[in-house]
């Protein structure tokens, strides 16, 4: 693929997610959806300056912008973002969360289950295409959710975890029943060693030399 930013692999086969999530789902969303975006970022940056940056400061550079080109570029790069980042977020050995996250995630929300459930609701309720978020500022964790291509990190806010909520992640297996989708996500697949690596983030943030 040419161009300054690639496909990330996926962090497991295609089929590591099921009963939750198809391998025919992860193929379409991966392959087709994920690749997409990519490959239409790089034609949109070919000869302009966001073409020598970090994806992340592509993101923070094209958010809120006004003008056309500025929103295509940020709609791709920052679908480019949230999925690098949702794939990272699921994990086939969910786990539990342990040590400092458990810690935050008891007193901010009163444990794991509630932080669940909280999590579900932004899901569900995020009007159309999104995503839903646990994030930290200042080390306290909160829920978020965003529209279409729209992610926290924009904005300077810590992500720990996201789910995507857009009918591509689950129509396949779950059709209309994104409750059900997110329900089985969730409690099944949530990568919490992912969450705590982000969570210490936080504290001693690492910049990649320019
Ligand atoms: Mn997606």
């Amino acid at each position: 693929m040419a161009g300054p930013f690639k496909l990330s692999p996926l962090p497991y086969d295609e089929n590591a997610l099921e009963p939750v999530i198809s391998a025919k789902t992860i193929g379409f969303h991966y392959n087709k959806h994920h690749k997409t975006y990519v490959e239409t970022l790089n034609k949109l940056v070919d000869g302009t300056r966001f073409a020598d940056m970090k994806l992340e400061d592509v993101v923070r550079a094209t958010s809120g912008k006004d003008a056309e080109k500025e929103k295509k570029i940020f709609n791709n790069a920052g679908q480019v973002w949230n999925h690098d980042f949702y794939w990272r977020s699921l994990s086939p050995k969910a786990g539990k969360p342990s040590g400092k996250l458990k810690a935050a995630i008891e007193r901010d929300f009163g444990g794991t289950d509630a932080l669940v459930e909280k999590l579900a609701e932004a899901g569900k309720e995020q009007f159309g295409s999104g995503w839903a978020w646990l994030v930290s500022q200042h080390g306290k964790l909160s829920i978020d959710k965003t529209s279409n291509a729209i992610d926290p990190m924009a904005k300077g806010v810590n992500c720990l975890l996201t789910v995507d909520v857009w009918e591509h992640a689950y129509y396949l297996d779950y059709q209309n029943e994104r409750p059900k989708y997110l329900q089985a996500v969730l409690v099944k697949l949530l990568n919490w060693d992912f969450a705590a690596e982000n969570l210490e983030k936080e504290d001693h943030p690492i910049r990649a030399a320019a």
